[in-house]
This record gives C-alpha cells, structure tokens and sequence, in this order.
C-alpha cells in the first residue's frame, strides 16, 4: 500500500463531517481541491458512501437526488459532480465507493473460496477491501488523494470506514495523512451565543475511533469571532491555524476564497510536507469576477417531475448559473411542476416572466404527459427550450404527435403497446437487459462520441463536428421514424459516428428549440459554460430584451 515504485507517496486527506449531516462537506472538500489544484498540487478527489446499495443509480431521487456519470459510466453520488465542477479534472470510478460494492467483492471472493477457509470478518477483511479503494487511485502523478466520508461521525454505518481510514494513516505514515472534521456551530438566540459544545463531543465521539483530527471546519450561519476559535483549538486538541471558520456563503463558488482567507490551504500543505507554489486562482478568478458583476437576471423554468428536490437536477441547476455567470446575467430557476401543465393557458401563467426552459432527464411515465404538453406550446411559441434525455424523447414524441399525425406515438417506456413507438429500447441494450437479471447498471453509461450535422444550431453552438458528451439512457429515437420526421422538419443534429443513434434533435428555425440525448449537465463546469446550456440562457436574453419591447 505505502511503496508506490518511485517512493513518491500519494499523501491521503479524510474529511469527516460531524454533528449533523448536510454541512457542506462536499462543497468543502471540493474547494480544498480546488485550492491545492491552483497551487500546484496534483489532486484526485474520491467519496465513500456507507450505505448498502451498489451505487445510487437504483435509488430513489427522493432518498438520494441526482446520479452523476462519470466519464467512464459510474452511476456516482453527487458529490462527485461537485469535485469535478471545482476541480475540473474528471474523475474515474474509482472516486465512488459504497459499502454494498464493499460487500459484494467481499462475499464474491467468499464463494470463490479466495480466503481459502477462513472466518471472513468485518476486520480485516471488509476493512481491508476499504483500505485497497481508498489508495486505488494513488499513483506517481497524484499527490494527495481528498477522501470524503460520507454521514456523520458516530454513525454505526461508518464505522468500518473510521477504522479503515485510521489503519490508511497508520500505514502511509502520520506525516502523510491528515483528518478534516467539518462540524457546526450553532448559534443560540436567545443567550446570543455560538455554542461549541457539539463540535467538542463530535471531537471525542472521534477520538474513541482512534482519530484525531488535524484540522476542524466549522460551519456556522454568521462569522465566527477569534475567541471561538481559541476555544475549539484549545477544547479539541487542534493547532489554531487548523481551525477554519467557514459561515454560510450567497455563493458556494466563493468558499475556496473563504477557505483560503482563513489559511487552510497552507495549513494542510505545511503538515502533509506539499510542494507547492504561491496561490494562481487562473479560470477561477474570471468567475469569482463574473459573480461578482452579474447585470439583469433572466429566469429559467425547469419543467419536471421533482420540484421540491432542487438537488434532483442538482447539475442541470449548476449548468444553467454557469451559463448565467458567461453571460454575466444572473441566471435564476423556477421550478415548475410538469403535472401541472395541462393546457396552453396553465403552460403560459406557469411560465409567465420566464424566458427560457428545461426538461430534464427523467424516468417513468408520470408527468411525461405535462413534460410534452409544455414542448408543443414553446414550439409554437418559439419560446426557447432545451431537451435533456428524456427532454429530447419528449421533444419527439411530440413532433410525431403534432406534426406527423401520430396521436399515439410515445415511447414503449410509457406505453409498452403503443402502434406508434417512436422511442424504443435500444438494439444493444435489450441485450444487456435481457443477460442481467438486476436491475442496476443496465443503461447505456458514461461517455459516447457523436457527430454533429453542419448548418444546425447544434453545431453552431459546439463550433465543431465531433464532440463526446457522458449519457444515462435504456431508449433512444426508433430510427423507422426519422425519416419522416427529418421530412416534417425535426433535424436530427447529431448521431453517433456510424450514424445508428439519434444523440441531438432540434427545430432549426426557432430561436432556441434544441435537445440531446446526452446529460451535457455532466460536463459544465461553473467557469466553463457547457455549450447548450449557454445557447439556452443566450436565446432566453434575446427573448426577454423582444418580450419587453413588445
Ligand atoms: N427514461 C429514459 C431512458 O431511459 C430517459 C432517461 C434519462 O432522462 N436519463 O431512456
């Protein structure tokens, strides 16, 4: 584990949250990966999940909001989309552990009689088997590996982690590792008081692991003054310089700059021994600038099934500010419930003061009926809006409905019988479906190449003919279709290089009315726009600016 050949070690950082869930330990390990990165530090970025499923492409976006992709087709927690956003280095599988996939290599190499008889037990066998993915991605072009762990210190559930984590250090050498607790410090009104207290007990709860932390994060709604954190340095048994006030940001791109400011950075290089150079914020400071002068605002309306769980279209969100910030407008979403999108007059007050709008990727049959409804009317209303996966599935459908006279056309997700399935299941996935008996990972996963179609807006806004863009789909456009479709005036603007699959759709002659089969989402990143993302927001200034003249 500690020999890379070279005896250049990849050092390990763990970021432990404690107290209460939610803190933001994503966003602060991100920053941290951000802050290395810009001074020269080569970083990797990785998050263990301690639940038990595989991974969360099976879970409920209710239970786990979105499933980020990774290049190579990991159905990943969205931390990750996160490190990639501020790290803007892709990530591999490698970066997402849970403790089903634990598990499952464990009882795997059980029955394959790997452990040639004995007693396999949490440690050290489950242990073990954390410890090789925690340095899985530690090599002679990685210096640190930021490791997040998810939950909160004290959970049954992550205690294998705790364990597995503290023999990691053992093993690379304390000098090598260090431990990041994010906690909280709440803020008692009515005595007017930071309190302490939980971050002290979340410190123990800690130490009975054997960890000490090296440094404490601590979340707070407003600044902390100095005094308190001399007490967390003096109660925790932590170097002040280790302590890091991080309030709430309007932000979450402007924490590295806090995190920064107060010196964690060149805290966490002096104790690892980093080699590194003076901070070079590069593309980042362009968007803390651009944050920071955004002029006139345009909304947008993302029209799904999940409105009261932002984080189910978590990146699609970060991909709209993103686009906002290259623009310079502030980029805001409304959420608009597709169930509700009845009929045209619903659709127009729905949206009314809006500019632009998404249909995101989706599953299911519920609400697909408001998702197309929705379309008909920005097609008609030349009214800009982007298609995302199961937006581009709508986009067809109902073009095939309207347009071609196919009042059934659907796709044989919604409606298996339907005489006109437009959307089908795909050629090479109905195999894989059909030689897996799970459910997970049957879909068509990561990143794919696609061919753009010259003259289209596509192709206009990518400014090049091949690009690569990551997907999550099980169906895709029938291609008995896309003849007569192509004919009635639906341009089908990219497909895969040997032409079989329909990866982009588009009505050309509208002022913005693009979709894709793809989660461009995936591959924005906040100081590069992605493309489509930025065409949207562009279409939706140049209708706000012709709404307002009229
Ligand atoms: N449900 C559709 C499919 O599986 C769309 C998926 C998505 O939007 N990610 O093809």
């Amino acid at each position: 584990m500690v020999a890379e050949n070279s005896g250049h070690i990849t050092k390990q950082i763990f970021v432990i949250g404690g107290v209460v869930s939610s803190l933001g330990k994503g966003i602060t390990s991100s920053s941290l990966g951000r802050l290395l990165r810009s001074r020269g530090v080569r970083v990797l970025q990785q998050k263990l999940d301690p639940y038990m499923n595989v991974d969360p492409g099976t879970m409920n976006p209710f239970q786990h909001g979105e499933v980020y992709v990774t290049e190579d087709g990991a159905e990943t927690d969205l931390d990750l989309g996160h490190y990639e956003r501020f790290l803007g280095t892709p990530l591999s599988q490698k970066a997402s552990v849970s403790s089903g996939q634990i598990y499952q290599e464990v009882i795997g190499k059980e029955r394959a009689g790997e452990y040639l008889g004995e007693c396999v037990q949490v440690i050290p066998h489950v242990t073990d088997e954390i410890k090789r993915r925690m340095r899985s991605q530690a090599g002679d072009e990685v210096d640190v590996i930021i490791t997040e762990i998810g939950g909160t210190i004290g959970d049954i559930e992550s205690l294998a982690f705790m364990e597995a984590a503290r023999q990691v250090c053992q093993e690379i050498g304390q000098e090598n590792c260090m431990f990041i607790a994010v906690s909280l410090v709440p803020y008692l009104k009515a005595p007017k008081e930071f309190k302490t207290k939980p971050t002290q007990q979340a410190v123990m709860l800690l130490r009975r692991e054997g960890i000490s932390p090296d440094s404490i994060v601590l979340r707070s709604e407003l600044p902390l003054a100095e005094s308190i954190k001399d007490k967390v340095a003096a109660m925790c048994g932590v170097k002040r310089e280790g302590v890091i006030s991080c309030p709430d940001a309007d932000n979450i791109y402007m924490v590295p700059k806090q995190l920064h400011e107060e010196g964690l950075d060149s805290f966490v290089i002096k104790r690892l021994g980093l080699k590194a150079h003076e901070l070079e914020w590069g593309e980042w400071a362009n968007l803390m600038e651009a944050i920071s002068n955004l002029k006139g605002s345009v909304e947008i309306a993302i029209v799904g099934k999940y409105v009261d769980l932002p984080d189910a279209y978590l990146s699609v969100v970060e991909s709209v500010k993103a686009a906002g910030f290259g623009e310079r407008v502030k980029a805001a979403i409304r959420w608009v419930d597709a169930d509700e999108c009845t009929d045209d007059e619903k659709i127009a007050s729905l949206l009314k003061g809006c500019d632009g709008l998404i249909i995101p990727g989706g599953f299911g049959k519920r609400a697909v009926n408001g998702m197309i409804r929705t379309l008909k009317w920005a097609r008609e209303n030349n009214f800009p809006a982007l298609g995302i996966c199961l937006g581009l599935q709508c986009m067809v459908i109902e073009y095939a409905r309207d347009v071609l006279g196919l009042k059934d056309a659907s796709s044989t997700e919604f409606d298996p019988n339907t005489e006109n399935p437009v959307i089908a299941t795909m050629e090479e996935q109905k195999a894989v479906i059909a030689g897996n008996k799970d459910m997970g990972h049957t879909m068509r996963l990561g990143s794919y190449p696609a061919v753009l179609k010259e003259g289209t807006k596509a192709y206009s806004l990518y400014g090049q003919k091949n690009i690569t863009e990551r997907h999550r789909h099980r169906y895709e456009v029938n291609s008995a279709y896309r003849k007569r479709l192509e004919d009635a005036g639906l341009t089908i603007s990219g497909t895969s290089p040997d032409g079989e699959l329909a990866e982009f759709a588009e009505v050309s002659s509208n002022l913005f009315y693009v979709s894709t089969q793809a989660h461009p989402e995936m591959k924005s990143r906040p100081y590069a726009p992605h493309p489509l993302f930025r065409g949207l927001v562009q279409a939706a200034i140049e209708h706000k600016k012709e709404r307002e003249e009229k």
